[in-house]
């Protein structure tokens, strides 16, 4: 999962950032609103986190003509308290949640997952695939009831197949999800990632597309 962070007061972004990686994003950092607006128009990320009081840009139009590009990463705003009337600008922009400064880091991780949650379309706090099961907030992993022992981008890796099991990712999608700006990667990280998962699951729970990527094995 890949989350952007639109954030200008390092007081309140570098925890911010340090909780998040702990959670397993890949995180990325905008400082202003012309760093904010540039990312937003590589659309690879899963959710955003904005703060709306920014230099170079306003933030609630950045949310305004990213929505009208046809961005659909859940956004979450984050304001101070006395914002009121920014926050209902910032829903009705498209916002899909708010966070008052300032919050809890715990907080804005369970929130995020609510978000990731209602964009896949899940209710159910858990990523299922056959036998196969996901608990974000844990980061623990089972198959068939058994516990499975998962580096934490093996984790992310998984996580991104089952959110949408039938979809062939290619191996550049995939390191968009699993790395952020800065995150050193090696030219077969993926296929190295991939290797581990199947030799933790099964080979053949993860199938390779010739020529396009990867996907889950299909289940009935
Ligand atoms: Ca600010």
């Amino acid at each position: 999962m890949r989350l952007l962070l639109v954030e200008d007061d390092e007081m309140i972004g570098e925890p911010v950032i340090a909780a998040m990686r702990q959670a397993g994003y890949a995180v990325d950092w905008a400082r202003d609103g012309r760093e904010a607006e540039l990312s937003l128009h590589h659309d690879v990320y899963d959710l955003v986190l904005l703060d709306l009081g920014l230099p170079k840009a306003d933030g609630i139009a950045l949310l305004g003509s990213y929505r009208r590009r046809g961005g659909t990463a859940p956004v979450l705003v984050i304001t101070a308290r006395d914002g009121i009337e920014s926050r209902i600008a910032g829903l009705d922009a498209g916002a899909d949640d708010y966070l008052i400064k300032p919050f809890d880091l715990a907080e804005l991780a369970a929130r995020a997952r609510a978000l990731l949650r209602r964009r896949s379309g899940r209710s159910s706090p858990f990523y299922s695939h056959g036998d196969l099961m996901l608990d974000p907030a844990s980061r623990e992993a089972t198959l068939n009831g058994a516990p499975l022992v998962l580096a934490p981008r093996e984790f992310s890796l998984l996580q991104t197949l089952v959110e949408d099991p039938t979809r062939i990712y290619s191996r550049a999608e995939l390191a968009d999800k699993l790395y952020g700006w800065g995150e050193e990667i090696s030219s077969n990280a993926i296929e190295v990632h991939v290797h581990a998962l199947r030799r933790k699951l099964g080979a053949d729970e993860i199938v390779t597309v010739r020529g396009v990527g990867y996907r889950l094995k299909r289940r009935q």
